[in-house]
C-alpha cells in the first residue's frame, strides 16, 4: 500500500510517501519512496521535493494556502517524469496519514477520519491552538483533492503519553481547573519517543514490555521520555511543548510567577509575555544570537562567546536533570537514547549532557561518539557503562505510514 504522509504546520507542509503492507512492517522493510517540504505557504513559497536516489526538485511559487501546496506536490508526484516508483497517477496513493498535534484525552491512539473525528479534533484547538488548526488544514485539503473514497488516518503527538499515570499528569491547581478544561500534562514528541522504543527493541531483540529506556529528542523542541515496560511514564512536555527541556527558541521548565513579573514590570501582555518564552527564549534567548545548535556550537570554538557556552551549558545541565528524574521514577533504566537533529549529530552536545552522571556508572566510548554522526544509529557507550547510550535516529513518518496502514485495515496494533 502507498501511503502519503502529511505534516501540516501553520506555514509549512511536509509529505513522505511509504510503501508498506504488513509483511513489510514485520521484515522492516517498508520503502520510503519520496518526500518534499513546502515551507512559507501562503507567500512566496519555497519548495524542495525529492524522489529517493534522485536529485531533488527546488523551486519557489506563490502558493496561497494549504490546499494549493497540497495540489502543487500532488502534481510533482503524479509527473510521469518526477518517476516515482509505482506511482503513476492520484488512484496509486490508498491511504493518506496525517500528524496531528494534539488529541487531548479522546484520542488514545490513531483514529479513521471522519466528521466526528474532525469535530474531535476542532475541540482541542483551545489546547493546541497553532498546531491543531494547521493539521485541520491538511486535513481539508486532502479530503478536497482525493474524496471520499481514500481512507485518511489521523495519528496524534500526544497519544504515546496516555499511559502517563494520574499522579504524574496532574497539575497542583485547584482539580476544577482539570475538570472544567481538562488542564493536565499531555505530552508531545510522541511518535517519535515511540519509533526510539520500538527501534530499541529491534536492536536488542527484546519484547515491548522489556523496554526500559529514556529517550531524549532533541532539536528544535526538545523532550525527554521516560518509557518503562515499553509504555510512556512519563516526559517533560506538557499541557504544551513549552514546558520542560530548555529548546531552541522555548523556556521549558520556568516559574510561573515570571509570567506575572515580566508582564507588570515590561508592562505587556500575557499574550505578549507567551509570545517571549515561546519564540524568544531558550537558546536564542540566552545567546542572544542563534536558535540554531550548530552554530552555536562554531560561535563558541571560534569567538568563545560566553552566552553562547552559558546556553549549551544549560540546555545539558537540563538534560542532566531530567536523566536524573527520570532514573528514579523509573526504578531502574538500560539506556539512554538520544534523538533528533541535536541527539543524532552533535557528540559534544551528548558528551556534555552525560558528563557528570559517572556516579550512576554511564560513561560514553568518546571514540564511538564522536563516529555518531549524520544520524548513524549506534551504541556510543563504554563497555563498562553500567547504563548503555544509544543513537537512535527518529523516524516519525515510518510509524505515522505503518499506524495508517493499521488502521486501514484494521489490524492489531502490534510494535
Ligand atoms: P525539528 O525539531 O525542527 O525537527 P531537527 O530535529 O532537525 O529540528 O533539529 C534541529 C537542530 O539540530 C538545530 O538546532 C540544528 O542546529 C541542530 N543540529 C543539526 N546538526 C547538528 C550538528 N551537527 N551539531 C549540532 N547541532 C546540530
Amino acid at each position: 500500500m502507498n501511503i502519503l504522509v502529511l505534516n501540516c504546520g501553520s506555514s509549512s507542509l511536509k509529505f513522505q510517501i511509504i510503501e508498506t503492507d504488513m509483511d513489510m512492517i514485520n521484515s522492516d522493510s517498508d520503502k520510503m519512496l519520496a518526500k518534499g517540504l513546502i515551507e512559507r505557504v501562503g507567500s512566496q513559497s519555497l519548495i524542495s521535493f525529492q524522489v529517493v536516489g534522485k536529485p531533488s526538485f527546488k523551486s519557489a511559487e506563490p502558493l496561497r494556502d494549504h490546499k494549493i501546496a497540497l495540489m502543487y506536490a500532488i502534481k510533482w508526484i503524479t509527473n510521469p517524469e518526477t518517476e516515482i516508483p509505482g506511482i503513476k497517477d492520484i488512484s496509486d496513493i490508498h491511504a493518506i496519514g496525517h500528524r496531528c498535534v494534539h488529541g487531548a484525552e479522546r484520542f488514545k491512539k490513531a483514529v479513521k477520519i471522519d466528521n466526528d473525528v474532525i469535530d474531535g479534533i476542532e475541540d482541542c484547538i483551545p489546547l493546541a491552538p497553532l498546531h491543531n488548526p494547521a493539521n485541520l488544514k491538511g486535513i481539508y485539503a486532502a479530503r478536497d483533492i482525493f474524496g471520499p473514497s481514500v481512507p485518511q488516518v489521523a495519528i496524534f503527538d500526544t497519544a504515546f503519553h496516555s499511559t502517563i499515570p494520574e499522579t504524574t499528569y496532574m497539575y497542583a491547581i485547584p482539580y476544577q481547573f482539570y475538570r472544567r478544561f481538562k488542564i493536565r500534562k499531555y505530552g508531545f514528541h510522541g511518535t517519535s519517543h515511540r519509533y526510539i522504543a520500538y527501534r530499541y527493541r529491534i536492536l536488542n531483540n527484546l519484547e515491548r514490555e522489556q523496554v526500559n529506556i529514556i529517550s531524549l529528542h532533541l532539536g528544535n523542541g526538545c523532550s525527554a521520555c521516560a518509557i518503562k515496560n515499553g509504555f510512556s511514564l512519563d516526559t517533560s512536555m506538557g499541557l504544551t511543548p513549552l514546558d520542560g527541556l530548555m529548546m531552541g527558541t522555548r523556556c521549558g521548565d520556568i516559574d510561573p510567577s515570571v509570567i506575572e513579573f515580566l508582564a507588570h514590570n515590561e508592562g505587556i501582555t500575557i499574550d505578549e509575555v507567551f509570545s517571549v518564552l515561546n519564540k524568544r527564549s531558550g537558546l536564542l534567548g540566552i545567546s542572544g544570537l542563534t536558535n540554531d545548535m550548530r552554530d552555536l556550537l562554531e560561535e563558541e570554538k571560534e569567538h568563545k562567546d560566553r552566552r553562547a557556552t552559558l546556553a549549551i551549558d544549560m540546555f545539558c545541565n537540563r538534560i542532566r536533570k531530567y536523566i536524573g528524574a527520570y532514573m528514579a521514577a523509573m526504578n531502574g533504566v538500560e539506556s539512554i537514547c538520544f534523538t533528533g537533529g541535536i541527539g543524532e549529530n552533535s557528540p559534544d552536545i551528548r558528551r556534555r549532557a552525560i558528563k557528570g552522571l559517572e556516579w550512576f556508572g554511564i560513561e560514553l566510548d568518546d571514540e564511538l561518539n564522536n563516529l555518531a554522526v549524520r544520524s548513524k544509529e549506534m551504541l556510543i557507550s563504554s563497555e563498562n557503562s553500567r547504563i548503555k547510550v544509544y543513537v537512535i535516529p527518529t523516524n516519525e513518518e515510518l510509524l505515522l505510514a505503518r499506524d495508517t496502514l493499521r488502521v486501514v485495515i484494521d489490524a492489531k496494533r502490534i510494535w
